[in-house]
């Protein structure tokens, strides 16, 4: 018998061509079985996908779609075909005929559908290799390898094994990318053998809420968050969480909130203080009620004496790629390419890093810094880790980089330890709302995150277009200036 028509008759119990539940769905079943029925019934009622979730999943496709290197040659078999029962057809058509390696193979069992990242032909059997953007894997990520599984162990019966790709945190880039080395893969077999019941036990149920047809009446809870913030959140929480609701108390823990919440205390003025354990939830709880703030004279006294003029604010931008792009760097290792210092006036050094500026950037800290007594940071762990790590690159700047640490001092401490609060925080005291709050002539442009920051530099890094180029790194040193004026400001309110 021919190899293909062995595969042939090996590839019994195909899938049927409809479809109810996807990798995607299924997901958010285990999640919530609203989200799940919402999900497949009223998608139009999801929030806006977050500039941050469109990075993360931007930095997944673009990586999966390096990890087909590792088999390279393989047939995208959903590249022409729209409809996902032509391309779980289609799939089916390839392993007939013993195809060596395809992208995005697809299968349906159980009217759940998924999509592999990679199917290899290998001694005869088939191995799936699911990728994944991450150094970590998390519970999630397991999950749907092993629904993948279950899917492919009962529609693929020269199937052998499911291996998550992850990114080795350990890979160093030499003078060329090594895909083999970049990638580790890990068996997910023994796991998903010992959970085979349990997903199809879990797949009979989606479906079963899918036949009932009436949108489950899940109260709103952890499972919210967990493992991520749930689309439905601008539905569900809407009309039940209202500016003064007992959710939005800062710094206690979620399920006490919700024991509070489920209990009937709905409000923060329905919220006795003997049920609260710490103090200074109960002096936010005071302020929120009182609209009133926070002061601990005391502490900011105290910060304000360490401010030695002449002083200026420093921020730094950051890029932390996956791939590592430049010679002697790890996976997701951070790489400045932006620094402004603020006195009233903006001083900034860029660079596009397509060489290694490194030692350029902390010669250009320690030259800008000299001239100031103290440098104001928010949140100084990252500009911390930062020149530490340049520290170790380059030793001979070790003595003045040292000296720039003793010179900074973080207004974000204040605010982190309840020395000032204002309601209008809410439970958030980043940057940006804090300044909104407490500042009014300080205002963001287009970038409004780090993350976001990130993910326009990669785009200027490798853009043709000098217009779009220009106008990027404008928007980049906008930000950058912005964060450093806004912490500046806040000082000098702290002051007053
Ligand atoms: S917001 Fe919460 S309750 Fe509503 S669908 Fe999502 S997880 Fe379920």
């Amino acid at each position: 018998m021919q190899t293909g028509l062995i595969l042939l008759y090996l590839t019994i119990g195909m899938s049927t061509n409809t479809y109810s539940i996807s990798k995607t769905s299924f997901i958010k079943f285990e999640q919530c079985s609203k989200a799940f029925f919402l999900y497949k019934n009223y998608p139009y009622l999801r929030d806006k996908l977050s500039i941050d979730k469109q990075i993360t999943f931007k930095r997944g496709h673009d990586v999966g779609l390096l990890a087909q290197q590792l088999f390279p040659g393989g047939i995208d078999v959903s590249r022409d075909l729209k409809n996902l029962p032509e391309v779980a057809e289609a799939t089916q058509k390839l392993i007939s005929e013993a195809a060596p390696v395809i992208y995005e193979a697809t299968f349906i069992y159980k009217e759940t559908l998924i999509m592999v990242d990679i199917l290899v032909l290998e001694n005869g059997v088939y191995n799936a290799y699911e990728v994944k953007s991450s150094i970590k894997v998390s519970d999630t990520y397991y999950k749907d390898a092993c629904l993948q599984y279950y899917v492919l162990k009962n529609s693929l019966n020269n199937f052998d094994d499911l291996f998550l790709v992850t990114i080795n945190p350990d890979y160093v880039l030499e003078d060329e990318l090594d895909v083999k080395k970049l990638f580790r893969k890990r068996s997910v077999k023994k796991r998903a053998e010992e959970n085979i019941a349990y997903f199809d036990h879990r797949v009979s149920e989606a479906l079963m809420v899918l036949e009932q047809n009436t949108i489950p009446n899940t109260p709103i809870g952890k499972q919210c968050f967990k493992p991520y913030q749930c689309d439905f959140f601008g539905t569900c929480w809407k009309d039940l969480v209202t500016e003064n609701s007992v959710l939005n108390l800062p710094q206690v823990d979620r399920g006490l909130l919700f024991d509070w919440f489920s209990s009937g205390i709905k409000t923060i003025s329905q919220l006795n203080d003997d049920l609260i354990e710490k103090e200074n939830v109960k002096k936010i709880k005071n302020a929120i009620l009182t609209n009133s703030e926070i002061r601990d004279a005391e502490r900011i006294n105290h910060f304000i004496s360490k401010i030695t003029e002449p002083v200026a604010s420093m921020d730094m931008e950051i890029w932390n790629p996956a791939v590592p792009q430049l010679k002697g760097t790890k996976p997701f290792e951070q790489i400045p390419f932006l620094v402004c210092f603020y006195d009233g006036n903006t001083r900034y050094f860029f660079t596009d890093q397509q060489t290694d500026k490194r030692k350029e950037f902390g010669e250009k800290l320690i030259e800008f810094s000299k001239d100031y007594k103290t440098i104001l940071v928010y949140d100084k762990t990252m500009e911390v880790a930062v020149i530490n790590t340049l520290i170790q690159l380059y030793p001979e700047l070790k003595p003045e980089l040292d000296i720039l640490k003793t010179k900074m001092l973080d207004v974000f401490e204040l605010f982190l330890n309840l020395s000032y609060y204002h309601p209008g925080f809410g439970s958030n005291v980043s940057l940006k709302v804090v300044s909104a709050t407490l500042l009014n002539d300080v205002a963001y442009s287009k970038i409004n995150s780090g993350l976001e920051a990130m993910a326009y530099y990669g785009q200027y890094r490798i853009s043709e277009n000098e217009l779009e180029r220009s106008t990027i790194f404008q928007d980049l040193v906008d930000y950058c200036s912005t964060d450093t004026e806004a912490t500046f400001k806040l000082a000098r309110f702290l002051q007053k």
